[in-house]
């Protein structure tokens, strides 16, 4: 997929957000400045949640209150230590987990959860989704088609 501008970025993620179940988890990837957080923004608002999302870059976590609770993780200063945090609290924690630099987490990320790569390219975003096991399968397939 490609998105020209932040606009459309956001709304992508606004649409994503509409779809995401309890217990899903998506994973962020790309560049410093690539548009994680502003994706995640967007996915905000499709779970209904009216408070500013602040980048969790230094705090590597935090948590908001919407249709669903949105945990938000950057674990790029962790460099992806997965015991520095309690992860099962968020993953398994009734909400949506959104990562970024999730990656890094390697072996203890679940066994299915939804991949985002958003590489820049000139003003737009290419980006590349992968789908981990079958409730992400079905998550990317709504997106795509939009059901
Ligand atoms: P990350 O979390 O990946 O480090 P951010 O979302 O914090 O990235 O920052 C992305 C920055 O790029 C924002 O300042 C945003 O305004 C800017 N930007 C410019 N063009 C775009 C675009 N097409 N899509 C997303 N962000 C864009
Ligand atoms: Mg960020």
């Amino acid at each position: 997929m490609y998105t020209k501008n932040e606009e459309e970025l956001q709304c992508l993620g606004e649409r994503l957000g509409c779809l995401l179940e309890k217990n899903d988890v998506l994973i962020l990837t790309g560049e410093l400045g690539a548009g994680k957080t502003t994706f995640t923004k967007g996915l905000a608002k499709g779970l209904q949640i009216t408070q500013m999302i602040k980048s969790p870059t230094y705090t590597i976590v935090r948590e908001y209150e919407g249709r669903l609770p949105l945990y938000h993780l950057d674990v790029y200063r962790i460099e992806g230590d997965a015991d520095s945090i309690d992860l099962d609290e968020f993953l398994f924690g009734g909400g949506v987990t959104v990562i970024e630099w999730g990656h890094l987490l390697g072996d203890a990320l679940p066994d299915t959860y939804l991949e985002l790569e958003i590489l820049k390219e000139e003003d737009g975003r290419r980006l590349n989704f992968q789908a981990k096991g079958l409730r992400a399968e079905k998550l990317l397939e709504e997106l795509q088609h939009g059901v």
